[in-house]
């Protein structure tokens, strides 16, 4: 039966859900708070279709190797700012209980299966749909260590280590020329060929041609949606602000939230609490030159794991960019969350290690900065389905809280979701409806 499905929020996660609705063969009307899409988190993150590195943060060495970044300065991976926020302090201490080894893989081996559906679907939107000029490559990803023990641990805890290669510095290398610089620091690398890398924000704004090109989807731009309310166990209209102020009804059949860091607000009144919190990191893009020299810039896309720091060529026929990201802040104000601040210090910090790492690339001085917020729940996989609380509104449906792996995960969730719609699943998490030949490639 074909829907008209509400969705709340612009970014990747709601217009991948908006493509994959229409594709359905449903309608659909999205509302965002900005006046283009993509203006939030999807704006100008790091770039990576990390299919095979989803590991969550959470992970049994974190507590102990976080102690010995909060001590360490600006270019530190993590800062914890403590606030005042019981939110804050839920979070934090769920997200330690999850620092286990048993709770990591689960929640692992589930990223793992939702990332690689995303990969097969991507492909289908890219080639089916010919969405194009979102800069998308496929030539892998390079995680390089700087310490050999991390090497080891790194290659034992590879997911996929068919489509993982373990390699020594000379052989990183021979694969990436502008890594030469870190040739004396360098231990070796894994590289997984079928990575890919692109720009979220053309990447939304693609979708986003496709949908309007389709006839069945609307947006109302610049309009922020109240908190929402139900009666009689359903959510029957949101309460609207447009631009200029005016205040509307906006009647709903089915009802996404994709909100991303303002999910936990429009869902309060509900009586459905979501544990997310908007972990904040940092980003630069620099404008290459279309001769830079292969050694100046990494083609493929880098990852420096022991800084904590990507690296993605974001190459289309008009421009070529390097993306360079990083940090996870964690103590943000909630005032922030529509507009989160630049610090001066952290962008200095990410500035100093590109130019460190890539001498050659550019003026790093002159990259243009940005900062974003990670929905991130403890745990790390997203919610994704309907709330299954007692008297949740019927016509309500969860995809948020994607931390830095939204890009990674986008088209998955947006297919899952679609998926259940069309066949009116029961409440529950989604994360186990994957397509049953990934469980049996995955072992599960
Ligand atoms: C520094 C950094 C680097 C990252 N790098 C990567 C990467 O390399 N690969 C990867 O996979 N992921 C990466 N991520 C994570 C990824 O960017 C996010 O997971 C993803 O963008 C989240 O998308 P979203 O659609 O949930 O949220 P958003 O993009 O924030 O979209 C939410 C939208 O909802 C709208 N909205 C919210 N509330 C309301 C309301 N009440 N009324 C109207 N509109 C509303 C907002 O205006 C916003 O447009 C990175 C993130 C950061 C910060």
């Amino acid at each position: 039966m074909q829907r008209h499905v509400t969705i709340i929020g612009g970014g990747v996660i709601g217009l991948s859900s908006a493509h994959a609705l229409v594709r359905a063969g449903h309608c659909v009307t999205l509302i965002d708070a900005h006046v283009e899409v993509a203006r939030e988190t999807s704006h100008a993150n790091g770039g990576q279709l990390s299919y095979r590195y989803v590991a969550p943060l959470a992970d049994s060495g974190v507590p102990l190797q976080a102690i010995k970044w909060l001590l360490a300065g600006n270019e530190a991976p993590l800062r914890l700012r403590p606030r005042l926020a019981p939110s804050q302090w839920r979070w934090m201490t769920q997200f330690l209980a999850a620092c286990h080894q048993r709770t990591h893989r689960a929640s692992a081996a589930q990223m793992l299966a939702l990332a690689l559906h995303s990969q097969q679907i991507m492909t289908q939107w890219r080639v089916q749909d010919a969405l194009e000029e979102f800069a998308w490559q496929q030539r892998g990803k390079l995680v390089i260590h700087r310490d050999s023990a991390a090497l080891d641990r790194a290659a034992a805890a590879r997911v996929a280590p068919q489509d993982q290669q373990v390699l020594d510095a000379r052989q990183c290398i021979a694969l990436e020329s502008s890594l030469i610089h870190q040739q004396p620091h360098l231990s070796g690398g894994i590289f997984s060929a079928s990575d890919e890398t692109a720009d979220c924000h053309a990447f939304c704004q693609a979708l986003e041609r496709k949908l309007q090109a389709s006839g069945r989807y609307t947006r109302l731009a610049s309009t922020r949606v109240a908190p929402l309310s139900a009666h009689d166990g359903r959510i029957a209209h949101l309460e609207l602000t447009r631009a200029d102020g005016r205040r509307e009804r906006h009647a709903v059949d089915t009802l996404i939230i994709a909100a991303g860091n303002h999910a936990t607000e429009l869902v309060r009144p509900l009586g459905i609490r979501l544990s997310l919190q908007p972990l904040k990191g940092y980003s630069l893009t620099l404008p290459l030159p279309a001769d830079t020299p292969k050694t100046a810039a990494p083609r493929i896309s880098v990852t420096d794991a022991a800084r904590k720091v990507v690296y993605a060529d974001l190459d289309t026929r008009k421009s070529r960019q390097l993306r360079v990201a990083a940090m996870v802040d964690i103590g943000h104000r909630e005032s922030d969350s529509f507009h989160p601040a630049l610090d001066e210090k952290r962008i200095a910090a990410l500035r100093q290690l590109a130019s460190e790492t890539f001498p050659d690339a550019g003026d790093f001085s002159q990259a243009t900065p940005w900062a974003g917020l990670r929905p991130s729940t403890p745990k790390g996989p997203p919610i994704l389905g309907r709330p299954q609380q007692a008297g949740r509104p019927d016509n309500l449906w969860l995809n948020v809280g994607h931390g830095s792996l939204g890009f990674t995960l986008a088209c998955a969730s947006g297919d899952l979701i679609a998926r259940a719609i069309s066949h009116e699943t029961r409440p529950g998490t989604l994360l186990d409806t994957l397509p049953d030949h990934l469980a049996e490639q995955l072992g599960f």
